[in-house]
């Protein structure tokens, strides 16, 4: 923890009026990164500002667990992106006057592993019913994924859903008779059937329906673009709209969808990005500390 910090003090940037602290100066492809900014006095804020990143804008928002005040920003990093040099700006708009301040950052490899399927083709075949159905339910996911309730519903530091072992890492790229199809979009932990499955964090459920891939599903809206899937439930214990509690009961473990066996697929979104559950998890609770 320790060696963290000093690489977020190097990083900072000590203005007249504006403190700027990044998690990391180098992070892997679906890896988020955390920006802090810290003003002297209130007055000091400036009327608008946001993080521009790889040819996107971020909000800031205002940083409720740091009691000098402040503003945070989650920058999530694109699933397979190549490695490359590239630039996070902080952009402060106060009247008519902009101001730009830049921090290199490198995007590393996480170097995911490869899983080798080799399947039946008349058996991986999916009819035309459900590829209609696979879509309809990915553009309704994106369009979950994309809205930004402007309020944190989070509350304390966020835990992985459950402390057993992980069956299967986020990431692994997926290559079907040696083609790459897909890339596993969370992480697995071990769950028998009726296992009770926990929020790990307050919010909203936005999605409790079953899905072709994915079988029983929740997703919470945890706000300011930050959502967390739970798939393959074998019962749901709430529906869509309800709202709930950091570590309420929402489901129970299963195996329903595209699975071999029951097990939780926990899942994490961040301004609309895909992410490593994981490492947001680790990235985020940095905001506590
Ligand atoms: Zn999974």
């Amino acid at each position: 923890m320790r060696i963290v910090w000093l690489q977020l003090l190097l990083l900072s940037v000590l203005d007249a009026k504006t403190y700027i602290e990044i998690s990391d100066n180098t992070v892997a492809d679906a890896g988020t990164i955390l920006v802090k900014l810290r003003y002297d006095y209130e007055a000091d804020r400036p009327d608008r500002s946001y993080v521009a990143f790889e040819g996107k804008r971020y909000p800031l928002y205002p940083n409720l667990f740091d009691e000098t005040g402040g503003d945070y920003a989650l920058i999530p990093v694109c699933y397979g992106i190549r490695p490359h040099k590239t630039k996070l700006v902080v952009v402060e708009i106060t009247g008519k006057t902009k101001r730009y301040m830049t921090f290199p950052v490198t995007i590393r490899s996480a170097h995911y592993r490869k899983e080798r399927l080799r399947v039946d083709p008349s058996r991986a075949k999916i009819s035309e019913k459900n590829r209609r159905r696979i879509r309809r339910e990915a553009k309704e996911a994106k369009a979950i994924y994309t809205r930004s309730t402007p309020e944190l519903y989070i509350d304390a530091p966020l835990s992985p859903p459950l402390q057993s072992k992980i069956t299967s890492p986020f990431g692994t790229k997926r290559l079907f008779n040696g083609i790459l199809k897909s890339f596993h979009s969370g992480t697995d932990f071990r769950a028998a059937t009726g296992t009770p499955i926990r929020a790990v964090a307050s919010g909203r459920v936005v999605l409790a329906k079953n899905r072709f891939f994915a079988g029983n599903s929740v997703i919470i809206d945890h706000g300011e673009g930050i959502y967390t899937g739970y798939y393959h439930l074998s019962r749901f214990l709430v529906k869509k709209g309800d709202f709930v509690h950091e570590g309420e009961v929402i489901a129970l473990a299963g195996a329903t969808g595209r699975v071999t066996g029951p097990h939780l697929h926990f899942s994490v979104h961040v301004n609309g990005t895909l992410v490593d559950p994981l490492c947001f998890i680790d990235t985020f609770n940095k905001l506590f500390f």
